[in-house]
């Protein structure tokens, strides 16, 4: 019998956050996460079992039919914490059937299957115990803890500090301003108003 993994949604919008904000994207919504932050504003417990094809198939549908040759929209594995159940036999299938970047947003506490990612977003929370040594970006919430351990603890290319919750943003700002290597990452899908 084929593995299924337990999907919450699947759905086409704008990557709101980070390094790809404002790019289209299809997001997987994994259920299901092993930690429990106090600011989480994502409800993933519904879920639906699929199969890798039942996944890809409903990705298909959500395209708009000329993307098949540009390599675009993006495919963003999210969660809850998408590496518990995101492995290599469903990643290998889905880069099989689909044309798109798989792109995967983790709090870096479970090991990735090597290789087989486009782009890495690490959101490592405080208190996490973080296995992942090397992402393609940092994305951290500020929620007024340092957050230097993170540039230190994890090899990225960009590293980005977003408001919780939209609140402390003026606080945010005054942060990076004092320490440059930081980028300002918004909620941009909240500020107007789409998934
Ligand atoms: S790691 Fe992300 S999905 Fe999991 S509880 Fe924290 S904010 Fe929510």
């Amino acid at each position: 019998m084929a593995r299924t993994y337990r999907i919450n949604e699947i759905f086409y919008s704008l990557q709101g956050e980070g390094f790809h904000s404002g790019i289209p994207a299809v997001f997987v919504r994994f259920s299901g996460c092993n930690l429990a932050c106090p600011f989480c504003d994502t409800d993933f417990a519904a879920y639906e079992e699929m199969t890798v094809h039942q996944i890809a198939a409903r990705i298909e549908e959500l395209l708009p039919q000329d993307t098949q040759a540009l390599r675009s929209p993006i495919l963003v594995l999210t969660g809850g914490e998408p590496a518990l159940q995101a492995d290599a036999e469903l990643l290998i299938g889905l880069h099989t059937l689909l044309p798109l970047p798989i792109h995967i947003e983790t709090n870096g506490t479970v090991e990735l299957p090597e290789d087989l990612y486009d782009w890495i977003t690490c959101s490592p929370k405080e208190g996490s115990r973080v296995v992942l040594r090397e992402a393609s970006e940092v994305k951290v919430v500020y929620t007024g803890h340092s957050p230097e351990k993170w540039v230190e603890g994890i090899r990225a290319k960009h590293y980005f500090l977003q408001p919780c919750s939209c609140a402390n943003t003026e606080e945010v700002v005054q942060y990076i301003l004092a320490h440059p290597w930081w980028r300002l990452s918004l909620q941009t899908h909240k500020y107007i108003g789409i998934r």
